[in-house]
């Protein structure tokens, strides 16, 4: 390993120094895949990181919890460049010298047949304060993730981790014939291309060939896919016609032929399905997290986009005015967070509202008002305008009403309260506005009938869709939060697959696990 002297650092300061002149790294396990599967640990130095390096396998996902830091793929296992493990060394080293908290972010456990202990050699030598986060690994994640217990009172009192992928890529370094007397559970990493080798040494081994398996792809993944068969069948299994591709792990033992039914990943609400969340950025989360929960795998692409007003004029002279307001209407989070942040923009705070009542459509309106420091007065029970037009107009005779509404949108509230003798003044807080292009990967995946359900979460979003998958969208069940949008979607010649029975994102989960 070279190690060119840098400016900063004379190659005698003991590691771990308490100074930050060279920087420092964490080699961090990422864990299996799925990103909740990390440890808070390695959150927190991730947060730290101004520079990530991080391998193929990992989630890039993860990468949120470093969004200021500089990321690099070092592209092992497939993707664009591959680097080699000097190279991966080398910009470790050069980064940590320019003085830059590196996090070094690998698969599954980083001493896990992850070439830590070279790392970690490296800045030892180069005399770079560094710390291990462990993760969790490949073999423990594969069992917790299959129903299948690695080490088990009956079956298995011991667990070897074995690679099937040796230096010279032949599987003889290793002794497969102690392996095959091993008392417990193989797991074996690495061992995709390999398997007609180490299978059949530990055949040769005595090890009896119909020892019960299990070949477990992208463990933790929401594609994660199982195949049980018996040692003697993994060679096959695992050739290249049946294009298993890595990563996989297999498990080898008595513990892989334990009842099905200890499989939980699969038998969740939503396991397997695909699911597009098409809400606004920043607004899609809770639905993709909900969606997660029950086993889905949630994919992005918002139908709108939320942005402030072209111009704040109009907004700007109803704030001047509100001392006049008997009743300010917010009908959605959005027009919350525009209109106040406008007034606090302004210079003002929410005394400006003290004189009149606030009025809100639907919880998460009013939630967000409570955020300001506001509780509204009025939240009708149903989450639509409709609803709130209703409570409202028997006593709106005579007020002045504001209305806080997107550049789009429906033009109910307005008119059932002039009916109802209010005057009304509307302002666009914010402008909602379609996005064009879909995703390439998405559009292809929706044209190929790859995504289980589509969630329309309004009218304009039911639009905005429409334009943006053609008749495509055909190829997608679709589920809607409200019979306004089921309606809107009916109208453009589509059938709705389910309705929210509550206009939450919650009603909208249940309804598609009810399915
Ligand atoms: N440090 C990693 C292992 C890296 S070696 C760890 O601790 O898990 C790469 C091998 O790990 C792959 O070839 C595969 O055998 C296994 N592996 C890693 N992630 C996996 C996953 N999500 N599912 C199945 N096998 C996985």
């Amino acid at each position: 390993m070279s190690s060119p002297k840098s400016p900063f650092h004379p190659f005698e300061r003991p590691i771990h120094s308490a100074t930050r002149m060279l920087g420092h790294v964490y080699l961090i396990g990422a864990g299996p895949g799925d990103p909740q599967l990390i440890t808070l640990r390695g959150v927190q130095c991730l947060k730290k990181a101004d520079v990530v390096l991080y391998d193929g396998l990992v989630n890039p996902q993860l990468l949120v919890h470093a969004a200021d830091a500089e990321l690099v793929c070092v592209g092992k296992h497939g993707q664009q460049r591959i680097w080699t493990q000097d190279e991966i060394q080398e910009e470790m080293l050069r980064m940590a010298r320019q003085g830059r908290i590196v996090a070094r972010l690998k698969g599954g456990d980083p001493a896990v047949f992850a070439r830590g202990a070279e790392e970690t050699a490296a800045l030892s030598e180069a005399g770079i304060s560094f710390e291990v986060v462990p993760g969790i690994t490949a073999a423990l994640a594969a069992g917790s993730f299959t129903g299948i217990p690695i080490t088990h009172r009956h079956h298995a009192s011991a667990v070897a981790l074995v690679t099937g992928h040796q230096k010279d890529n032949d599987a003889t370094d290793l002794d497969w014939n102690a392996l095959a007397k091993f008392p417990g559970t193989l797991v074996i990493y690495m061992g995709v291309t390999t398997a007609q080798t180490w299978t059949q040494a530990l055949i040769d081994g005595g090890k009896p060939a119909d020892t019960p398996a299990a070949i477990v792809r992208r463990c933790t993944w929401s594609d994660q896919q199982v195949f049980r068969c018996t040692l003697g069948e993994i060679a096959l299994r695992l050739s290249p016609a049946s294009k298993i591709r890595p990563p996989a792990i297999v498990i080898v033992g008595p513990v892989a032929d334990l009842p099905e039914q200890l499989d939980w990943f699969d038998h969740r609400p939503l396991s397997g399905q695909r699911i597009l969340v098409t809400r606004p950025d920043g607004q899609a989360g809770e639905l993709g997290d909900a969606l997660r929960e029950l086993g889905a795998d949630p994919l992005y692409q918002p139908a709108i986009e939320i942005v402030p007003p072209p111009d704040w004029s109009d907004v700007d002279a109803t704030i001047s005015q509100l001392g006049e307001v008997d009743w300010i209407v917010f009908s959605s989070r959005n027009g919350v967070q525009f209109y106040l942040d406008r007034i606090l923009r302004l210079g003002h705070d929410m005394r400006l509202l003290g004189g009149g009542q606030i009025a809100a459509v639907g919880d998460r309106t009013a939630e967000a008002l409570q955020g300001y420091g506001l509780r509204a007065d009025l939240v009708p029970a149903d989450f639509e305008a409709e609803s709130l037009a209703a409570s409202l107009s028997p006593q709106a005779a005579g007020k002045q009403v504001l209305s806080v509404r997107a550049s789009r949108g429906r033009d109910v509230l307005r008119q059932h309260l002039a009916d109802a003798g209010a005057s009304v003044r509307e302002v666009v807080a914010y402008q909602n506005r379609d996005v064009i292009d879909a995703d390439a990967k998405i559009r292809q995946q929706m044209a190929d009938g790859q995504i289980d359900w589509t969630t329309v979460t309004s009218s304009a979003i039911a639009r905005s869709l429409v334009q943006m998958f053609g008749e495509s969208l055909h190829q997608t069940k679709l589920a809607s939060l409200s019979p306004v949008t089921s309606q809107t979607l009916k109208g453009l010649g589509f059938s709705v697959a389910c309705e929210a029975e509550h206009y939450t994102i919650d009603g909208l989960v249940k309804a598609i696990a009810q399915v």
